[in-house]
Protein backbone atom coordinates (compact mmCIF):
# COMPACT_ATOMS: atom_id res chain seq x y z
CA UNK A 1 0.00 0.00 0.00
CA UNK A 2 0.98 3.49 -0.87
CA UNK A 3 0.45 6.30 1.60
CA UNK A 4 1.08 10.04 -0.05
CA UNK A 5 0.77 13.08 1.85
CA UNK A 6 0.16 16.55 1.26
CA UNK A 7 0.05 20.00 2.95
CA UNK A 8 -2.11 23.04 2.15
CA UNK A 9 -2.67 26.11 3.92
CA UNK A 10 -5.39 28.35 5.17
CA UNK A 11 -5.58 31.51 7.18
CA UNK A 12 -8.91 32.24 8.94
CA UNK A 13 -10.23 33.77 12.33
CA UNK A 14 -12.34 32.28 14.95
CA UNK A 15 -13.12 32.24 18.48
CA UNK A 16 -14.25 29.09 20.62
CA UNK A 17 -17.64 29.84 22.55
CA UNK A 18 -17.52 29.07 25.72
CA UNK A 19 -13.60 28.51 26.34
CA UNK A 20 -12.45 29.57 29.91
CA UNK A 21 -9.69 31.71 28.66
CA UNK A 22 -8.16 33.63 26.25
CA UNK A 23 -9.60 31.29 22.85
CA UNK A 24 -12.95 32.91 23.81
CA UNK A 25 -12.09 36.45 21.95
CA UNK A 26 -11.71 36.86 18.29
CA UNK A 27 -8.46 35.73 16.67
CA UNK A 28 -6.72 33.95 13.77
CA UNK A 29 -4.55 31.59 12.88
CA UNK A 30 -2.44 30.22 9.39
CA UNK A 31 -4.27 26.74 9.57
CA UNK A 32 -1.77 23.50 8.24
CA UNK A 33 -3.22 21.38 6.95
CA UNK A 34 -2.09 17.81 6.14
CA UNK A 35 -4.02 15.31 4.16
CA UNK A 36 -2.72 11.32 3.72
CA UNK A 37 -4.59 9.37 1.13
CA UNK A 38 -3.31 5.53 0.80
CA UNK A 39 -3.86 3.06 -2.45
CA UNK A 40 -2.32 0.10 -3.75
CA UNK A 41 -3.21 0.50 -7.74
CA UNK A 42 -0.57 3.13 -9.40
CA UNK A 43 -1.50 4.69 -12.87
CA UNK A 44 0.45 3.86 -16.11
CA UNK A 45 2.59 6.75 -14.76
CA UNK A 46 3.66 4.84 -11.59
CA UNK A 47 1.72 7.15 -9.46
CA UNK A 48 -1.02 6.39 -6.95
CA UNK A 49 -2.51 9.90 -7.92
CA UNK A 50 -0.76 13.70 -9.00
CA UNK A 51 0.41 15.61 -5.98
CA UNK A 52 -1.00 18.35 -7.88
CA UNK A 53 -4.53 16.51 -8.38
CA UNK A 54 -4.17 16.06 -4.98
CA UNK A 55 -3.83 19.67 -3.83
CA UNK A 56 -6.19 20.90 -6.26
CA UNK A 57 -8.74 18.42 -4.56
CA UNK A 58 -8.26 19.61 -0.73
CA UNK A 59 -7.56 23.35 -1.54
CA UNK A 60 -11.70 23.15 -3.44
CA UNK A 61 -12.55 21.92 0.54
CA UNK A 62 -9.71 25.16 1.90
CA UNK A 63 -11.41 27.55 -0.52
CA UNK A 64 -14.37 27.53 1.59
CA UNK A 65 -12.73 28.38 4.83
CA UNK A 66 -10.33 30.50 3.60
CA UNK A 67 -9.76 34.20 5.14
CA UNK A 68 -13.41 33.84 6.46
CA UNK A 69 -14.40 34.16 10.23
CA UNK A 70 -15.40 30.91 10.76
CA UNK A 71 -17.93 31.37 13.52
CA UNK A 72 -20.07 32.80 10.84
CA UNK A 73 -20.43 29.77 8.57
CA UNK A 74 -21.65 26.23 8.43
CA UNK A 75 -20.95 24.33 10.02
CA UNK A 76 -19.34 26.63 12.63
CA UNK A 77 -21.88 28.37 13.03
CA UNK A 78 -23.58 25.64 15.58
CA UNK A 79 -20.70 23.83 16.29
CA UNK A 80 -17.20 25.37 17.49
CA UNK A 81 -14.38 26.38 15.23
CA UNK A 82 -12.07 23.67 16.99
CA UNK A 83 -9.01 21.58 15.17
CA UNK A 84 -10.80 19.00 16.25
CA UNK A 85 -14.02 20.23 14.41
CA UNK A 86 -12.25 21.89 11.30
CA UNK A 87 -10.05 18.56 11.05
CA UNK A 88 -13.60 16.08 11.11
CA UNK A 89 -15.33 19.08 8.57
CA UNK A 90 -12.51 18.77 6.00
CA UNK A 91 -11.99 15.00 6.27
CA UNK A 92 -16.21 14.56 5.17
CA UNK A 93 -15.75 17.21 2.54
CA UNK A 94 -13.35 15.49 1.11
CA UNK A 95 -14.28 11.85 1.16
CA UNK A 96 -17.82 13.09 -0.66
CA UNK A 97 -15.90 14.79 -3.79
CA UNK A 98 -15.61 12.19 -6.67
CA UNK A 99 -12.19 11.99 -7.01
CA UNK A 100 -12.63 9.63 -3.42
CA UNK A 101 -15.75 8.30 -3.73
CA UNK A 102 -14.97 4.09 -5.07
CA UNK A 103 -12.28 5.33 -6.73
CA UNK A 104 -8.77 3.08 -5.66
CA UNK A 105 -7.16 6.48 -3.96
CA UNK A 106 -8.40 6.71 -0.20
CA UNK A 107 -8.62 9.31 2.23
CA UNK A 108 -6.62 7.98 5.46
CA UNK A 109 -6.12 11.27 7.21
CA UNK A 110 -7.00 14.73 8.02
CA UNK A 111 -4.44 16.73 10.06
CA UNK A 112 -4.95 20.48 11.03
CA UNK A 113 -1.91 22.58 12.41
CA UNK A 114 -3.22 25.37 14.61
CA UNK A 115 0.07 26.21 15.42
CA UNK A 116 3.93 25.12 15.15
CA UNK A 117 3.35 22.90 17.92
CA UNK A 118 -0.78 22.08 17.86
CA UNK A 119 -2.28 19.47 15.43
CA UNK A 120 -5.47 16.96 15.60
CA UNK A 121 -5.61 14.40 13.15
CA UNK A 122 -9.13 12.91 12.32
CA UNK A 123 -9.46 9.59 10.25
CA UNK A 124 -12.41 6.71 10.20
CA UNK A 125 -10.00 4.44 8.89
CA UNK A 126 -8.67 1.30 10.96
CA UNK A 127 -4.45 2.09 10.86
ZN1 LIG B 1 -7.75 29.70 17.89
Amino acid sequence: MFELTIIVDFEAAHFIQDYPGKCSRLHGHNWKVEVAVSGSKLNELGMLIDFHDLKAEVKQVIETLDHRYLNEIEPFNVCNPTAENIAKYIYEQLVNRPAFVDVAVRVLSVKVWESAHSAVTYSEVAR
